[in-house]
């Protein structure tokens, strides 16, 4: 590489200074020739001047001391030589018409002289009847001329010789770097591929491509993997906030939708423009301050999030700190519905049993002593039991629709069965004198047996106890649905929304005092849930109420 750089160099100096030098040359052998010419012509017009027809031996002297290399020759108009300086007699003895200075008077002419053998310029004109030509050696190398090609040469080979020291510093400091380039070049190709080794600068741009092909696959792999974790990023459930400091470094979509701002509003700006919540801002501050991890369930817009705070430090991000979230309604409601359901089973088992503790003690303590009273709170305790082994029953039957998968289902007389049940509320019927009305069509369903029983049993027991007396009852089945009208006290709009909860009774006392544990809708719920039905409630106080069950969704 380095010969090359300089071999190069010197050839475009060589090449420069032989140009410039020959240019130079050129133009002095132009100028020596200028000069000859002009020289010439004034001879020649010095002997037109002076030559009056006869002093061509005066004119020829003049001439002759003026130049000693002059030849002065005199032709009368038949070209016949009067007077030669140079006295050569064959040349004189020839005829001169024919020459072309003597055809065209007044221009120059060079050729080979035949007298000398060398160069020469001629030039003639014509003075008193004779023609005077002036002849003059063309001198190309003036003595100052070659001195100078001498001194040319000398200059070119010390130009030369400098040259080369200077193409030497030269390439030595244009390589270095191209050294250095090669060496990362190679660290940066890491290979021990023979084939794929630097070992000249031709092998440059093979090794660049490849770095270039190298750098590319490099490029989409890296594109690869940030759309995997952008689409990661992206679909997971927890929303994700990375802070660097104080600044929201990385949002998922999750916590954008959460807190309800874009990405660019709130990018590489402070989470206190995000997160409002005090507690929560403390617990972020403690981590970013002391790397102390921490969580805490927050309530944002009705939903209820798990925050979870720790420190995240990796190498491309500077005092890190990693919240993620998720989405804890469900889990919290149900806590929420686990809490009030023993709140109110506790409740609800506790006032029966308060009451058969009462009549136990009145009766130990002889309070009660009279037969008839004695039976009569024996009466109580034993409604009072019931009624307890009722909630019990009920409880059972929902806890089993939680937790019990598999029913046995088989395919049923459903018409039959609910002929059956209708059967077994006669005497309630009776009691309250309710008028019931069936439109019942034969209807075969695959179903569990024991929870179509209980479904049918619960509507119907409300439709008779939430009853007036002399009302009627609608019942409608068929492969459809099934539809239960009563002419009772309707539930109001606000209620409506809350009687399939567990223990939610519209009246509380007046449900105890006919018998409801309230718990019968919140069973059916369950049942329809169970195998896919659904239930609509239609009701207007004191009008009446209507519960569709619909079988096919
Ligand atoms: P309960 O055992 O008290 O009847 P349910 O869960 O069956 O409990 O019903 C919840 C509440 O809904 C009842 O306490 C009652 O106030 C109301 N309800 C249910 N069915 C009817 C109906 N057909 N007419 C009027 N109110 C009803």
């Amino acid at each position: 590489m380095k010969k090359r750089i300089i071999a190069l160099g010197l050839i475009v100096v060589l090449l420069s200074v032989t140009t410039l030098f020959t240019t130079s040359i050129l133009s002095t052998i132009k100028d020596n020739k200028i000069t000859t010419k002009e020289e010439i012509t004034s001879y020649l017009s010095i002997a037109l001047n002076n030559y009056d027809g006869t002093n061509h031996l005066e004119v020829s002297n003049v001439l002759v001391e003026a130049n000693s290399k002059i030849r002065v020759t005199f032709i009368d108009l038949n070209g016949n030589v009067i007077y030669d300086t140079l006295h050569d007699n064959e040349s004189m003895m020839e005829n001169h018409l024919s020459r072309d200075e003597i055809k065209h008077l007044g221009q120059i002419f060079i050729r080979d002289s035949k007298t000398f053998g060398i160069k020469m310029m001629y030039i003639a004109d014509l003075s008193n009847n004779t023609y005077i030509r002036v002849s003059l050696e063309m001198v190309i190398f003036t003595p100052n001329l070659i001195n100078y090609i001498v001194l040319g040469i000398i200059t070119i080979i010390i130009i030369m010789l400098l040259s080369t020291l200077l193409m030497n510093v030269l390439s030595k400091k244009i390589i270095r770097p191209i050294n250095d380039s090669i060496n990362t070049l190679e660290m940066i190709l890491n290979n021990n591929d023979s084939e794929l080794r630097i070992k000249t600068v031709d092998d440059l741009p093979k090794i660049v491509n490849l770095i270039k092909k190298e750098l590319e696959r490099k490029i989409i792999q890296i594109e690869d993997e940030v759309a995997k974790n952008e689409a990661l990023l992206k679909e997971m459930q927890q929303g994700l906030i990375l802070l660097s400091d104080n600044n929201i470094n990385i949002i998922n979509n999750q916590a954008l939708n959460v807190f309800k701002v874009s990405k660019e509003k709130i990018i590489n700006k402070s989470y206190l423009y995000l997160i409002r919540d005090k507690e929560l801002q403390d617990l972020i501050e403690t981590c970013i301050n002391f790397k102390k991890s921490s969580s805490k369930t927050l309530e944002i817009n009705n939903r209820y999030y798990y925050f979870i705070i720790r420190s995240f430090n990796y190498n491309w991000i500077k005092c890190g700190t990693l919240i993620t979230f998720i989405d804890i309604t469900e889990k919290q409601k149900i806590e929420q519905m686990k809490k009030d359901f023993f709140a109110n089973a506790s409740h609800e088992l506790k006032s029966p049993l308060t009451s058969i503790i009462g009549y136990q003690q009145m009766i130990n303590n002889g309070i009660i002593s009279d037969k008839e009273e004695i039976n009569k709170a024996s009466s109580q305790i034993l409604k009072e039991a019931n009624r307890m082994n009722q909630i019990i029953i009920d409880m059972l039957e929902l806890s089993n629709l939680e937790y019990k998968k598999d029913y046995a289902m088989e395919f049923l007389d459903i018409a039959m069965i609910l002929n059956d049940i209708i059967l077994r509320y006669d005497n309630k019927i009776k009691d309250k004198n309710i008028t019931v009305k069936k439109n019942i069509t034969h209807c075969y369903l695959n179903a569990n047996k024991e929870q179509i029983e209980t479904l049918f049993s619960n509507l119907i027991d409300n439709a008779i106890k939430y009853n007036k007396i002399n009302g009627s009852i609608e019942i409608i089945l068929n492969e459809e649905m099934f539809v239960i009208k009563d002419s009772g006290i309707g539930i109001s709009n606000s209620d409506q929304e809350r009687v399939f909860e567990r223990f939610y009774r519209v009246d509380k006392a007046k449900s105890k005092l006919i018998g409801g544990t309230g718990l019968g809708l919140a069973i059916v719920k369950h049942i329809c849930e169970k195998f896919n039905y659904k239930v609509r409630l239609d009701s207007i106080l004191d009008v009446g109420t209507q519960i569709k069950i619909i079988f096919k969704c």
